[in-house]
């Protein structure tokens, strides 16, 4: 048996726990703030309360495989379908509404979209035979080496996924109307991504969102780390909240230990589920290339100082009202006039757009129990640059104005009226609590930082030092974080047998 650290109890940490202990290891979690659950979390007032970050449930059994990996029963989460999956309203007045079945979603593209049913077909077909093969490829295996990345096999599937191109353009193969492309590209930015410049293999999320379905669980996403927790106690794993780990020891090319409020904690492993660019100050300074030459703890060759580019940021508006839209789907998006111009704005030139695209989550559409009988709580992320230095104080105030008058006209009749409760929540708020560069979803998908380009679940050649989280490969969003994870721990296994 093995003894392991784990820094963080995020979602990637709270999974690597449950696969740990499942398999036998002593465990024990290091969480800076008072609660587990990272970027999973409530928030809450009075009688209002609403999922402060993941709303959106994708891969359901991914999510569950692994939860069942790790020794939960089946069905230990509920999970509510939502269909119609979401609906997304453009500009024009057209609205587009996802619905499951391959043939009703085709139809219904047809009556908005005459002439263009087919081609969503056609891209559900390619990719029904180039997901499992993806997903196989780039989601459940690390790569240590280029070598693996760059097999002749990986490179043409890359290719026929077209990782050379972006994902607004791959799906451009498939629709002739930019709104359609924007529908099946918009994706992207559940990760803090651009469309255009996302690269192509991300097609795997709208046709996964397309096959499997989008849900939600009942309660909401919040729900997750305390039924982690919850287990992992009922286990004996130890979860010390309100412990910042200060530093990783080093000794001998082998990490073996931490240190938490000056005080040094011996284990035969260290899993860091932190924000992955912020690993390097954990470590001793000697081990990166640049330091003084002094012995170097054995490590072979340095370590390399890496620069990260963060994914975009959002301003969240949480609201609870004194009424209900029973007509209003659980999950919509808003675009404005172009959602291309709209995010080059903000991704090119790190501008807020005066009127920009966002998301609602209505979550007592599909869970009556969200709000209190007849009211309503409702979520609105807004997509804006990550940096955190922007006055937000002033800028998230007119910009929650604007969304939510623009709301009120197009989704929300009353909506301002209604209003009980509200709080934003801005980049710079995510920076403080140790989101990388105020970004929300971790490192940018872009291609420099995918794959073998991206911090592997061991990430240096230190032994007993793995990573899983939102900046470590495959990436970000619930099921593949835990994903990730479910890699570390095999990573760690392999190395501690
Ligand atoms: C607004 C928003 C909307 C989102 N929407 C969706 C969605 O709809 N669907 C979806 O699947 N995903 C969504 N995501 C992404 C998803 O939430 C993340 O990918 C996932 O939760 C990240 O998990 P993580 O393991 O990286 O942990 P994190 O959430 O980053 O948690 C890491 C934890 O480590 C702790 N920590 C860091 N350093 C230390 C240290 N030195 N010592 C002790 N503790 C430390 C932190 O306090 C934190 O609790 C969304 C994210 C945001 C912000």
């Amino acid at each position: 048996m093995s003894r392991v650290a784990i820094v963080g109890g995020g979602i990637g940490g709270l999974t690597a726990a449950l696969l740990l202990s499942r398999q036998g290891q002593e465990v024990v979690i290091y969480e800076r703030a008072d609660r587990v659950g990272g970027r999973v979390a409530f928030e809450e007032e009075g009688p209002y309360r609403i999922d402060q970050g993941p709303t959106i449930v994708l891969l359901p059994e991914m999510l569950n495989g692994i939860l069942e990996e790790g020794g939960l029963p089946p069905g230990s989460l509920e999970l509510l379908r939502c269909d119609p999956l979401c609906r997304i309203h453009f500009r024009s007045g057209r609205v587009l509404t996802k619905v499951a079945g391959l043939e009703e979603q085709a139809a219904e593209i047809e009556r908005e979209f005459p002439g263009e049913g087919s081609g969503f077909l056609r891209f559900m077909d390619d990719m029904a035979g180039l997901f499992p093969r993806g997903k196989a490829s780039f989601l459940e295996q690390p790569f240590p080496r280029w070598r693996e990345f760059f097999s002749p096999a990986n490179l043409r599937l890359m290719s026929r996924l077209r990782a050379y191109r972006s994902l607004r353009s791959a799906v451009g193969s498939y629709f002739r109307s930019e709104e359609l492309r924007d529908a099946f590209s918009l994706q992207s930015l559940y990760i803090g991504g651009a469309p255009f410049r996302t690269p192509g293999i991300y097609t795997m999320l709208p046709y996964a969102e397309s096959a499997f379905g989008i849900w939600m669980l009942k309660g909401g996403y919040g729900q997750l780390p305390r039924i982690l927790s919850r287990e992992l106690l009922s286990r004996g794993v130890e979860i010390h909240t309100g412990t910042e780990v200060e530093s990783l020891h080093v000794e001998d090319g082998r990490c073996t230990g931490i240190v938490a409020g000056g005080v040094r904690h011996s284990y035969d492993a260290v899993l860091y589920n932190g924000e992955f660019p912020l690993l390097e100050q954990l470590l001793p300074a000697e081990l990166f290339a640049g330091a003084a030459p002094v012995k170097r703890n054995s490590v072979k060759g340095t370590l390399k100082r890496s620069r990260y580019q963060p994914s975009s940021g959002c301003v969240l508006i949480y609201a609870g009202t004194d009424r209900r839209w029973p007509e209003a789907e659980t999950h919509q998006f808003f675009l404005p006039d172009s959602l291309n111009d709209n995010l080059r704005e903000l991704f090119d030139r790190g501008r807020i757009s005066q009127l920009p695209s966002y998301y609602v989550f209505n979550p007592a559409a599909v869970d009556d129990s969200a709000a209190p009988p007849g009211e309503s709580v409702l979520y609105f992320l807004i997509p804006v640059p990550a940096d955190p230095e922007l006055d937000w104080d002033t800028l998230a105030g007119s910009l929650a104005e604007r969304v939510l008058e623009d709301a009120e006209q197009r989704g929300f009749p009353g909506l301002k009226s209604s209003l009980v409760w509200k709080k934003l929540r801005t980049p710079a708020d995510a920076h403080k609590e140790g989101l990388y560069g105020g970004g929300s979803f971790g490192i940018a998908p872009v291609l420099s930082q995918l794959g073998v380009f991206r911090p592997q679940p061991k990430p240096y050649p230190i032994k007993g030092l793995y990573a899983a989280g939102a900046s470590v490969h495959p990436g970000g969003g619930v099921p593949i974080v835990m994903q990730g994870a479910r890699m570390a721990v095999h990573e760690l296994m392999k190395e501690m047998n």
